[in-house]
């Protein structure tokens, strides 16, 4: 029988906005008898752009936090500050001694929790960390050898080994300490930020754990079946648009799993594109292991020898590209996209990312940051992973000398130019056989320039750059 001489605990909400299917919450729970959710909006989080999507995305999410708290009796405390201090305050304030949160993925994050675990031992208490924004932590897939993977293909095979031989890993409620405790008043340097201080225009999802279950069922009943036909045709609402709400842990990945596998037990005729959805999810897994291994790569090449490659300066080109005014349809419907609504299609991200790196010669670096900035489900493990890939800068990437043709990649995988038509109205007017090409037709507006590269010189650039640092590493 529980008594009031079970302790009081703090649990520390981060990129796990949810109060299902939590572990970390779901440890606390079985250890403290009273509790006090928290959120603090810490330096780390602290953007480049005040109105970054992600940002105003993670406060609808927290909103509706608060008010499935509330609906429990349960109050969110929100702070700004330094978690360490203000955690070890509100422990003295509750007489809170065990803290819990899902562990960080970023070196920054890993630190500062290193720190705040330090400062809660020094004031007696205890911590729970736990890795629970993946299905699998960093250290759960290893290699026979025991090493870390740094392929995707074996990696993902010994994660369906590894998922195979778990049957502890069923999606669980939470329960939840019994006994909630009051917010503590403390000084804040100024009121705290929320929803409304995001003034931003784009068309955002609506956040929260409601919201993604239910876009989680309505993808599961209906555009998984295609999902290995239709996932890399963005004039096709084909994919589950599910990234911001793993991006912030309103829907946790194993319940992904979990109702995923279900789906094809319950409709065998879903296998082919479930299972293909569910490899995807695995690259996430992937990339988060990649940069708790690999830390390095959030601002080196994970493959050193490109470390030398030489990039272009033109802020121009830049620009150009970030406003979706490079002259080749498809990559500026990508940006266009991105821009009024802080998500592109993954086909996309990988056509824009090559065509800044390999096209235009530009730093991934940039172009990462700008991601970064502009989307609502910026994730550092998987932006990075992105980028990496694109540039062939990563362990596991694009061969460089396969370059997207922004052209080609257009009439395949925009055939009718259905995508490129929304998201640019100059080109509205173009046939299909024409759209991708404007410049070739007489039809074509003049409100939209041509090329601001020529692609196949740009091709041959890049190859003989990689060749050139290639040469360098023997
Ligand atoms: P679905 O196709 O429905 O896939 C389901 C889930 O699997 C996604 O929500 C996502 O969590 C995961 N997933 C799918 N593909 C990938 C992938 N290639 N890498 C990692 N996870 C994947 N994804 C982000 O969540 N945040 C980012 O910041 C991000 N930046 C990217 C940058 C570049 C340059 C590239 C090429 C890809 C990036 N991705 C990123 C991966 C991918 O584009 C998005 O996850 C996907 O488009 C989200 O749409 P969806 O939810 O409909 O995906």
């Amino acid at each position: 029988m529980e008594t009031n001489s079970r302790p009081h605990g703090l649990h520390w909400f981060r990129n796990d906005l949810r109060l299902d299917d939590n572990r970390a919450l779901e440890a606390l729970g079985s250890r403290v008898h009273a509790w006090l959710p928290i959120f603090i909006i810490d330096p780390l989080l602290a953007p480049a752009d005040q109105n970054a999507p992600r940002l105003r995305f993670m406060f609808d999410c927290l909103e509706k936090l608060e008010r499935d708290l509330a609906a429990r009796s349960v109050a969110l405390q929100i702070l700004e500050g330094n978690p360490a201090e203000l955690i070890t305050t509100l422990m003295r304030e509750t007489g809170a001694t065990v803290v819990s949160w899902g562990n960080a993925a970023t070196p920054l994050g890993r630190r500062r929790d290193e720190q705040v675990e330090v400062a809660i031992s020094r004031a007696g208490g205890e911590s729970i960390a736990v890795d629970d924004h993946v299905v699998f932590g960093p250290d759960e897939i290893k290699t026979q050898a025991g090493g870390d993977y740094t392929v995707y293909t074996p990696y993902r095979n010994a994660w369906w080994r590894h998922w195979n031989d778990q049957p502890r890993l069923a999606v669980r409620r939470v329960r939840l300490p019994r006994v909630a405790l009051e917010k503590v008043s403390l000084p804040q340097n100024r009121p705290v930020p929320t929803r409304s201080d995001f003034k931003d225009g784009r068309r955002l999802p609506a956040g929260g754990a409601r919201n993604a279950k239910t876009r989680l069922a309505a993808f599961l009943a209906g555009p998984a079946r295609r999902y290995h036909l239709d996932r890399d045709r963005p004039d096709i609402d084909g994919t589950s648009r599910l990234s911001p709400y793993l991006r912030f842990g309103t829907l946790s990945s194993r319940r992904c799993f979990e109702d995923g596998l279900a789906a094809i037990t319950a409709d065998p005729s879903k296998k082919q594109g479930v299972s293909k959805w569910l490899d995807e999810l695995i690259w996430r897994e992937f990339y988060n292991a990649i940069l708790v291994h690999h830390p390095h790569v959030l601002s080196r090449c994970q493959r050193p020898e490109y470390d030398a490659l030489e990039w272009s300066e033109n802020d121009d080109h830049f620009k150009a590209w970030c406003e979706g005014r490079t002259g080749y349809p498809f990559v500026d419907a990508g940006m266009r996209q991105l821009r009024s609504t802080g998500w592109m299609h993954n086909r996309l991200r990988m056509v824009v990312a090559s065509f800044l790196t390999k096209d235009l010669g530009i730093d991934w670096r940039r172009g990462e940051r700008f991601f970064f900035e502009s989307l609502v489900d910026a994730d550092p493990a998987s932006n990075n992973g992105g980028w990496q890939w694109s540039a062939s800068t990563g362990a596991d990437a694009q061969p460089y000398f396969r370059i997207f043709n922004p052209v080609a990649q257009g009439r395949k995988w925009d055939p009718e130019g259905t995508y490129v038509r929304r998201w640019i109205p100059e080109l509205r007017q173009l046939s299909a056989k024409s759209i991708h090409e404007p410049w070739k037709s007489q039809d074509a507006s003049p409100l939209y320039a041509p090329p601001i590269v020529d692609h196949s010189a740009a091709r041959l650039r890049t190859i003989e750059e990689f060749k050139r640092v290639r040469r360098m590493k023997r």
